[in-house]
């Protein structure tokens, strides 16, 4: 071997040597904590929908209630509170409407209540006065596709406090994601401008932030407490808004019976419409596609005579 032939065979052999030590220091950095290994456990289809955007499809991201169930009168069995054993960090809606995501999670498990970065509305359908008054907060903050533009940021930063090798994805996703969000809440509430009848009588009282978020305004609920059945008196009140608005349309949910509703509408001649609040089926399969499936349900509804 003459020494040209050495000296090219010296710097082969470090070369590949270097290759080799920064390959398996790459490897190193990444094994722990790897993404097929990072579990996200959610309650509500919006928000599984929202965290996989943030996320990005390598982590696993599990959604506990079931779809076409409501959460006011969902209980977990055995099997959905296994679900959140394996999760790393746990997304609830929180003001009451589903603490059972808590009792599932292990005590590693980073917990994080959406609601507390929320101004949490009174749920001023219910009346201070009654007996039955079981929660004075309202949260289905998550219909206000406002505050889940603010709320995307706050996921992607717990998302990186749980898993931050991959903070740089979170961050540049839920960039993208907000600006995606926005677009389409704009093009929404461009359509809805024009709109005579901003009045909506909605199923339950879910869609204040909604409503806010859209300049709507909700003129009645049928239930007045979610999933259980309206007393008489209290449909007549909801029977004198429709009269006194001249409204020609209810609005049912698919995750509350809705055998209270259909006598009604018969009654006054209107017709029924779906608004839903939770999504996860066809035509709704993301939190943008059920956000545009609402506000077209509503112009069809106030715009038919
Ligand atoms: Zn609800």
């Amino acid at each position: 071997m003459n020494n040209k032939l050495k000296v090219v065979t010296l710097v082969v052999f470090f070369a590949l040597l270097t290759w080799g030590v920064f390959l398996l220091a790459g490897y190193n950095q990444q094994a722990p904590n790897n993404d097929g290994d990072f579990t996200v456990a959610v309650s509500i289809f919006p928000l599984q929908d929202i965290v996989k955007n943030i996320a990005g499809e390598s982590s696993q991201v599990v959604q506990v209630l079931p779809t076409g169930v409501s959460p006011h009168t969902y209980e977990p069995t055995i099997q959905d509170k296994s679900m959140l054993e394996n999760a790393d960090i746990v997304f609830y809606i929180g003001g009451g409407l589903d603490n059972w995501m808590i009792e599932g999670a292990s005590e590693e498990a980073r917990l994080v209540d959406l609601s507390k970065y929320v101004n949490i509305e009174e749920d001023h359908d219910q009346e201070d006065d009654d007996a039955n008054h079981e929660h004075e907060e309202d949260p289905h903050y998550w219909l206000s596709m406002s505050i889940m533009e603010e709320l995307s940021k706050i996921i992607a930063d717990e998302l990186g406090v749980a898993n931050p090798q991959n903070i740089e994805v979170y961050e540049q996703n839920s960039v993208s994601y907000i600006e995606e969000l926005k677009a389409s809440r704009e093009d929404l509430a461009a359509q809805l401008e024009s709109l005579v009848n901003k009045k909506i009588i909605t199923f339950h009282g879910g869609f204040d932030y909604f409503a806010d978020d859209f300049g709507l305004e909700v003129a009645a609920t049928i239930e007045e407490f979610p999933g259980k059945e309206p007393s008489p008196a209290y449909l007549s009140e909801v029977a004198s808004v429709i009269e006194q608005n001249n409204l020609n349309a209810i609005f049912k949910e698919p995750q509350l019976s809705d055998s209270i509703i259909t006598p009604l509408a018969q009654d006054y001649g209107i017709e029924v419409y779906t608004l839903d609040p939770l999504g996860g089926v066809e035509d709704r399969l993301t939190y943008i596609e059920l956000m545009e499936y609402n506000v077209r349900t509503i112009i069809t509804a106030n715009t038919t005579q």
